[in-house]
């Protein structure tokens, strides 16, 4: 069937910029929630459309602002216009001329979150959140996305889902990345596939318990015990922190077609054919654990492989970005801060050849870029308004 837009079903649901929105002063915690990045995922506008009587009751303790995102796209109900919303937050965009921005449709929408974002930076010193809800073209158990700093950890570790650390490295020009750069807590909260009614279910679940945990709502024991619940049910025994490992990228041109009835998180055994690219088969090389494979038309990432990480791991890692152990690094020959500010650190590859990337990961450092004889590292820990948020968060 083709995938024009005229060809789909225009959308009822409500596409005005600001759907729901609470001020509670400048001191209280705030979560701001993206919903519809992607025009084709509307589980977080239909979620939030449920909780509207309750978040309009006036018990709100905190601020809460509820965006949609694509509105052009969630009108016609497809993942993008011009360019996928959620790749165009890189420093790469900002640079494109005038004439050339504006003939992109997605760029009005980035300005305008811009805007309001911007707004509610100045309005708030307390603890923000920024929450971003999608959906899936496989079918999927909810799970969260973070780029990996201890702020985002320690945020997201008390919610009964998986938590996926490290995208950032593979997905360019990210919104939450964007946001986690200014240094506050940012997550990805993606709720199942998307035409799936759980997933609006576990969206509303999910955004409950993110009001629970960042106190801007007292929700009662037993309305709290229901959304645990039903998110805990989906995840039993996924409920780790995994990194990803790999990214299939799809070329332009390329004809690429996943082979059905793939899963997010599930075994793959080496030789197990995953797809077909160009006539070509793609096996798995080693035994693995599948993430975010594509069953639609629009979109570069052909699929992901994730690996769980060993607890001690996390908290080892932790305990070194704490006492910023990185430093280390620096002194190392071919080590070198990229800036005064230390965000991150340039590795001449002739020299310091033996660092593994996984060390880097392993103290905080994500989103490598190589050119041909360096290594460009950036940090998340030392840009984190880390004396904003809580060192603990109680379980939901
Ligand atoms: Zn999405």
């Amino acid at each position: 069937m083709s995938d024009t837009p005229s060809s789909r079903k225009r959308t009822e649901i409500d596409v005005s910029r600001i759907l729901f929105e609470h001020y509670a002063g400048t001191e209280a915690p705030c979560v701001v929630v993206f919903c519809g990045i992607h025009g084709n995922e509307k589980a977080g506008i239909k979620a939030v459309q449920r909780m509207m009587p309750f978040l309009k009751k006036g018990m709100l303790k905190g601020s809460l602002y509820v965006l949609t995102g694509n509105i052009p796209a969630l009108i016609n109900d497809q993942r993008f216009i011009d360019m996928d919303l959620n790749r165009v937050w890189s420093r790469n965009m900002t640079s494109l001329n005038a004439a050339k921005q504006k003939r992109i449709s997605e760029n009005r929408d980035r300005k305008e979150i811009l805007g309001i974002i911007s707004d509610i930076r100045k309005q708030v010193l307390g603890p923000l959140y920024f929450i971003d809800v999608h959906t899936t073209s496989a079918a999927s158990i909810p799970f969260i996305t973070i780029d990996d700093a201890l702020i985002n950890r320690r945020f997201t570790k008390v919610f009964p889902v998986p938590v996926v650390l490290g995208i950032e490295e593979y997905l360019h020009g990210a919104l939450l990345s964007f946001i986690n750069q200014m240094g506050f807590v940012s997550l990805g909260f993606e709720a199942g596939r998307h035409d799936d009614e759980q997933a609006v279910c576990n969206a509303e679940s999910f955004l409950y318990l993110v009001l629970d945990v960042a106190k801007i709502a007292v929700l009662e024991e037993r309305t709290l015990a229901l959304h645990k619940e039903r998110l805990q049910r989906l995840t039993l025994g996924r409920r780790h922190f995994y990194e990803v490992i790999y990214r299939y990228g799809i070329q332009e041109g390329e004809q690429f077609t996943m082979r059905p009835g793939f899963r997010n998180f599930q075994p793959v055994k080496k030789g197990r054919e995953l797809a077909e690219s160009n006539g070509k088969v793609i096996r798995a090389g080693k035994d693995r654990v599948i993430f975010m494979p594509l069953y639609q038309q629009q979109g570069e990432d052909g699929f992901f492989f994730v690996r769980r990480i060993p607890s001690w791991v996390l908290g080892l890692s932790a305990l070194f970005r704490l006492l910023r152990l990185d430093a280390v690094l620096a002194w190392l020959p071919g080590v070198s801060w990229i800036d005064g500010e230390k965000q991150g650190l340039r590795v001449d590859l002739k020299t310091a050849s033996f660092m593994a990337k996984s060390v880097f990961h392993f103290l905080g450092y994500r989103e490598v870029v190589e050119d041909e004889d360096h290594l460009l590292v950036y940090n998340r820990e030392r840009i984190a308004r880390k004396e904003r948020y809580p060192l603990r968060y109680s379980r939901p």
